[in-house]
């Protein structure tokens, strides 16, 4: 028998103390263990000659491929290191297309031909592992007869020990591909964006700088999660299975009172924080920021920005840690866009910026007014790439979870938009109303002095935006708690790699007619301001007027994921994703396909699950009720009370008998659909299907359940109540 709700509690009031174990130790500061777990430059120059590792330095920095005779002394060096460290095993860690991190463990430990047991790790298993690619998502790129996939060392992402219980394994950070290429992952076409987007960017930032040889996109994500008690997650089979309460009736008190948004951080949930800082910061992972949300058992973590690859992985990698260590302290970390309805859900916030291998960041206004064309040329054209490409950008973040926030009446809508401020709008309706001469440059710098210090200047924010510029960075808001950040980024940087193609055309083109360089930038400039206006919005995002007034517009509003997915299906996609070499053209066709069947196959084991909570938890415990009511009824009547004295009795039966038939008749209609759903041809139409009629009825179904657990005596309640996971710990 499964957990019920009074145990749960019960289970929860009687918590040790003693029961937790911290990997905190008492006054060890963060400096003496940063990186501890992390194969970094540190532990590479003790580990391998200063020739080796300079060699390897350049091969990162260069984005090339390490010879194989680099490779083994690096292989050599990890293995030492490692099993120092206490490793006995190695893995390559990878990040297939359900979104989570895999990994194949190998000992280090075989046995030579003498069969004498030795510790064997070269360059080949370094380069190269065969997991078996069969079980995961692939998207028909795998025919059935090469089921093999293959892992590549990643050599810009380090190698980091990965310690559970006594067990410490080497993990090697790769991509994923079949065995003719295809990405079967999000790293690769990660990092080939990456790629593309450089070579423009060097290109541009060479306007202004001689000395730019690279760039990095950098990111600082921010991840919001909520946390409860682990008996009650054991109680509610809707979390174990799906992430999420799929019934429950909203909490009188939920977030209304606005008391827990930065309020002070229950103790219980500090130590977790604590442990889970240290935790990564032995792996190396820079978080700093902490804090409560706006839900009621909501919480946010945020590190330094790093480079977008090894930001991704990091934060893969907290996923991961955040689940580990919440196990510890006998909570569980509720990752899912929308665990609660009714309360706020969880985002991850992307915010992305570029910046030089010399130390500028380009979306930086900067303090000097004479480098500003330089901030106006990334600034503008990421608005120009968000106008033409914000529904490849919307499909980036489309899935099952986020379907919950983007557009359902909370941060953020499923518009794109951009907001950026008063006093840049200033700046770029000048340059667009040609206030300034526009034959004289000396006056495009002085207007552009007038730009205010932002990266000092926070105040000017606005909350409701998707996609707002913050001073020296875009903030992405869209992308959901769960989700691998890789896809968003992997579309903003091809977008932006694009546009920045096109403007450098643009600017030779008027170069090749006699303009100035910088005239020729600033025309260009300009013209794109025009283009890409309707992109622009400063208001508030979550009104009705915005909705309509975005529509008048021309932009889209994609409020479910096979909708927003299609994006990804047209040919404008085909033509960004593969004339930039992220994508081939099967490639994105499988990419399309697997996240079109991750929806289906999400919605699938949610509705299934509903139906079951229906059946086995809330109908018995409403037969239960309403049994007692009619006994009573009965009794009653032999006691020779009237029936029109039992109102409160007989109005419940009847309200009750009420929300039993419409379940009834849901739950049927609901598996129909789901019927249907399968009989469609093509992930597409199933997706569509499942949006259009499923959930529907999903939703439909709640709004009875969630009656009963209104109407029904708590005493036959078995399911964690939403007042009591939000606010018992
Ligand atoms: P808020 O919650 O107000 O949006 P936070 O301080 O929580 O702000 O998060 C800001 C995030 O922006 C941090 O993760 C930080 O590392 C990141 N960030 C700051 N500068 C840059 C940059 N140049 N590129 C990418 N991310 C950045
Ligand atoms: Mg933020």
């Amino acid at each position: 028998m499964s957990v019920h709700r009074e145990q749960a509690i019960e289970m929860i009031l009687n918590r040790k103390e003693k029961d937790i174990q911290y990997s905190k130790a008492q006054n060890e500061q963060v400096s003496d263990i940063f990186g501890e777990y992390v194969f970094d430059d540190d532990a590479m120059l003790q580990y391998m000659s200063e020739d080796a590792f300079y060699k390897v330095k350049n091969v990162i920095k260069n984005k090339n491929k390490l010879n194989r005779d680099l490779a083994d002394q690096v292989a050599s060096a990890m293995k030492s290191w490692a099993m120092d460290k206490g490793a006995t095993h190695y893995a390559h860690w990878f990040q297939p297309l359900t979104g989570k991190t895999a990994e194949k463990h190998d000992s280090f430990f075989t046995l030579d031909r003498q069969g004498k047991a030795i510790d064997d790790f070269g360059g080949s298993e370094l380069a190269q592992q065969e997991p078996d690619g069969s079980s995961f998502p692939g998207g028909g790129l795998r025919s059935t007869f090469e089921a093999r996939g293959y892992t590549a060392w990643d050599p810009s992402s380090s190698a980091f020990i990965m310690e559970v219980g006594n067990g410490k394994t080497l993990c090697i950070p790769t991509i994923f591909v079949t065995y003719s290429g295809d990405a079967l992952d999000y790293k690769l076409p990660l990092l080939k964006s990456e790629k593309y987007l450089e070579s423009a960017a060097v290109a541009v930032a060479r306007y202004f700088y001689d000395d730019v040889q690279a760039i990095n996109v950098t990111l600082g994500w921010e991840q919001e999660y909520f946390l409860i008690d682990e008996a009650f997650y054991t109680a509610r089979p809707d979390l174990v299975m799906t992430g999420r309460t799929l019934i429950g009736k909203h909490s009188n008190k939920g977030q209304q009172l606005d008391d827990h948004y930065f309020g002070s951080i229950p103790e219980r949930v500090y130590k977790y924080m604590l442990d889970l800082e240290t935790e990564c910061h032995k792996l190396g992972i820079p978080i700093r920021t902490r804090h409560n949300e706006v839900g009621p058992g909501q919480y946010e973590l945020a590190p330094m920005f790093e480079e977008v690859n090894r930001a991704i992985d990091h934060n893969q990698l907290l996923m991961d840690m955040m689940e580990r260590v919440a196990k510890r302290h006998h909570l569980r970390v509720l990752l899912h866009e929308k665990p609660f309805e009714g309360v706020n859900g969880s985002g991850k916030h992307n915010n992305w910026s570029i910046s030089t291998d010399t130390g500028v960041n380009l979306l930086s206004p900067g303090q000097h007014p004479g480098k500003n064309l330089r901030f106006l040329c990334f600034f503008v054209n990421t608005i120009a790439a968000l106008h033409e490409f914000s529904d490849i950008l919307r499909a980036s973040v489309a899935s099952a979870s986020n379907d919950h926030r983007l557009g359902a009446n909370e941060a953020p809508p499923a518009i794109i938009s951009t907001f950026i401020g008063t006093a840049l709008t200033d700046v770029l309706d000048k340059i667009e109303n040609g206030e300034e001469s526009q034959e004289d440059i000396q006056e495009v710098l002085d207007l552009l002095e007038n730009i205010p210090d932002l990266e000092l200047d926070n105040t000017d924010r606005n909350r409701t935006s998707p996609f707002a510029f913050t001073g020296n960075k875009f903030e992405f808001r869209m992308p959901g708690s769960t989700i691998n950040s890789s896809a968003a980024m992997t579309a903003l940087n091809t977008m932006m790699g694009w546009q920045l193609r096109k403007f450098i055309n643009d600017v030779q083109a008027l170069k090749d007619k006699g303009d100035a360089p910088q005239m020729a930038i600033y025309k260009t400039l300009k013209e794109y301001i025009v283009q890409s206006k309707a992109i622009r919005f400063e208001g508030d995002n979550y009104s009705d007027e915005w909705v309509k007034e975005a529509e008048s517009r021309g932009l889209h509003n994609y409020r479910t994921t096979p909708e927003a997915l299609q994006a990804y299906a047209e040919d404008k996609a085909m033509e960004l994703f593969t004339s930039s070499g992220v994508f081939t053209e099967r490639e994105l066709a499988a990419h399309y396909e697997v996240m079109q069947e991750n929806y289906i196959l999400k919605i699938d084991i949610e509705s299934r699950t509903l139906e079951e909570l229906c059946l086995n938890y809330v109908l018995p415990a409403a037969v239960k009720f309403q049994n007692e009511l009619a006994e009573n009824v009965i009794g009653l009547k032999d006691a020779g009370f009237k029936k029109k004295d039992l109102n409160y009795q007989m109005e419940f039966i009847e309200r009750i008998q009420d929300a039993i038939s419409k379940m009834h008749e849901l739950g049927k209609k609901m598996t129909k659909e789901r019927q249907e759903a399968h009989e469609k041809e093509g992930a597409t139409d199933q997706a569509l299907h499942y949006a259009m009629k499923v959930t529907p009825l999903m939703d439909e179904l709640r709004i009875h359940a969630d009656e009963l657990e209104l109407l029904v005596s708590d005493e036959y309640w078995t399911l964690p109540k939403y007042r009591e996971m939000m606010f018992i710990r």
